[in-house]
């Protein structure tokens, strides 16, 4: 552990805030999305620019702490924080640059998906991203990042053009196609295992209006609707991206009345192609069956980004177990049905992206993330806002789990692993690309300083 001499030296050469227990706001500052996690860091840095950033490798390099990367905070195993080390917090480095001519952004590594969203969408563009704007865009990218563009645009990782990196020995590189290539390759996928992005830069595409929103249906109906889900989803163009989906219906509006806190299924569309097209778009999808919910329509791309924002704010309890799943057969069909039917509670729920269009033509050695073949990648999701409930969320998610896992591809992104789930899955998901990985790691960070993620144990 560092002297009080040492911190006192670091505290005065940052810009940002340095925290640490005993400080009024430590424990506002120590929480993460999920209020499952509870670490207690020895020091929680809010870097203000790279330079504190450096400082701070430095430091906890000198003092061998354990060194935890926060982005946005969002990660499911709390993998942004740590107990008794150094968090790197991020989330002051917020900013962003518009390119409207090039059609890029650059954001500082502190910013959310809702940050970019609003600096794009007055240029009328856009880059994939996740479901929920207040997750960060440093944890989301450098796991892959999974969205409602996904079949049109790909992966978040599939539009990052450069990235700004601290490595731990403290120095500072680019990553791209041209510089420190082998890095570049290793960040789309690898996680936060290669150093701390300062800032990163994306391809925009002019995506300004979609067409979308949830359609809900009976419970009774789940089986009949996931089948011709399975069908029609791989079978219609990129400009149409549609999620599966088992929900409680909130009790606020707009669902109507009769529907609050009734279990239904239904699908989350998206659709990017013209708009004068989308009512021709869905008749097929409107003929298949009169959905008891319909909401789906014109709507701008940071309102559909921002969709759950407010079911799930942060500070509630989650747990979720996740796989790849390459078909969904009639036996899968069977067990969602299953444990569709039982979400242990309101906010409980799964969720089934499609991960093909464009991020299935992506070949699976260009990045680091190496499912591109596979169909969708399903996540049980157990949520409440009440720790009481703990165990029984975190039972319904890996019964579920366990009785979906023999219909998967074996594998899970890597931003949908809980921290319980060992080394094997980490290697599992990256399959062929590890050894890459691992000899990358043992360049770029010989040490295995960042270790608080899906450790990439160097060779
Ligand atoms: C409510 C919710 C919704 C989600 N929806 C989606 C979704 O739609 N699509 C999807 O793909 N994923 C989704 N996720 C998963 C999400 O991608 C991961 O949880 C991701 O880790 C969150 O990123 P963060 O920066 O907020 O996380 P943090 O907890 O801040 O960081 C997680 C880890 O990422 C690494 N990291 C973060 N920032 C940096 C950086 N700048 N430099 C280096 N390493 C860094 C570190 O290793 C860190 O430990 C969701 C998660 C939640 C909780």
């Amino acid at each position: 552990m560092p002297d009080d001499a040492a911190v006192a030296a670091l505290k005065a050469t940052l810009r940002g805030r340095l925290l640490q227990p005993g400080d009024p706001d430590y424990g506002e500052a120590r929480k993460v999305y999920n209020a499952m996690i509870d670490k207690k860091p020895r020091l929680i840095a809010r870097c203000a620019d790279v330079a504190d950033v450096i400082h701070c490798i430095n430091f906890a390099r000198k003092n061998h702490l354990l060194v935890a990367i926060r982005g946005g905070g969002h990660n499911g195993a709390g993998l942004g924080t740590c107990d008794d080390g150094l968090v790197i917090d991020l989330s002051p480095i917020k900013y962003t640059r518009v390119d409207p001519t090039a059609r890029t952004v650059t954001v500082g590594g502190g910013c959310t998906w809702g940050d970019v969203d609003h600096a794009t969408h007055v240029f009328g563009m856009a880059t994939p991203s996740g479901i929920i704007s207040t997750t960060g865009v440093g944890g989301l990218t450098l796991g892959g990042g999974i969205g409602h563009l996904t079949r049109k645009c790909g992966l978040s990782i599939d539009n990052l053009i450069s990235a700004d990196v601290v490595l731990a020995d403290g120095s500072f590189v680019k990553a791209n196609a041209q510089e420190n290539p082998d890095l570049f390759w290793a960040l789309r996928g690898g996680g936060g295992n290669f150093g701390v992005v300062t800032a990163f830069t994306f391809r925009l595409h002019p995506i300004d209006t979609l067409y979308a929103g949830p359609m809900l249906y009976e419970l009774s109906e789940a089986a009949e609707v996931l089948k011709w889900y399975r069908q029609l989803l791989p079978s219609v163009p990129d400009d149409l991206n549609g999620f599966f989906a088992f929900h409680t219906v909130p009790p606020a509006p707009p669902f109507p009345e009769h529907l609050h806190m009734k279990k239904m299924c239904g699908v989350v569309w998206a659709y990017t192609g013209p708009l004068d097209k989308a009512e021709e778009t869905f008749k097929p999808i409107r003929a298949f069956k009169k959905p008891a919910v319909d909401l789906v329509g014109p709507m701008p791309h940071p309102a559909l980004q921002s969709m759950f924002d407010t079911l799930y704010p942060p500070g509630l309890q989650w747990y979720w177990r996740a796989d790849f799943v390459n078909e969904i057969s009639d036996e899968a069909v069977a067990q969602h049905v299953r444990f569709g039917a039982a979400l242990p509670t309101m906010h409980c729920t799964m969720h089934l992206y499609p991960i093909d269009g464009a991020a299935s033509r992506v070949g699976k050695t260009d990045t680091a993330w190496n499912y591109r073949r596979a169909k969708w990648t399903q996540v049980m999701v157990g949520v409440d806002p009440d720790p009481a409930n703990n165990e029984k969320i975190i039972s319904w998610s890996k019964s579920y789990y366990n009785a979906l896992h023999p219909y998967s591809a074996g594998a899970a992104y890597v931003n949908f692993l809980m921290n319980d789930e060992g080394q094997e899955r980490v290697k599992k998901t990256y399959g062929d690309n590890y050894e890459r990985l691992v000899a990358i790691k043992t360049k770029y960070d010989p040490e295995n300083f960042f270790r608080v993620n899906q450790n990439i144990q160097p060779g």
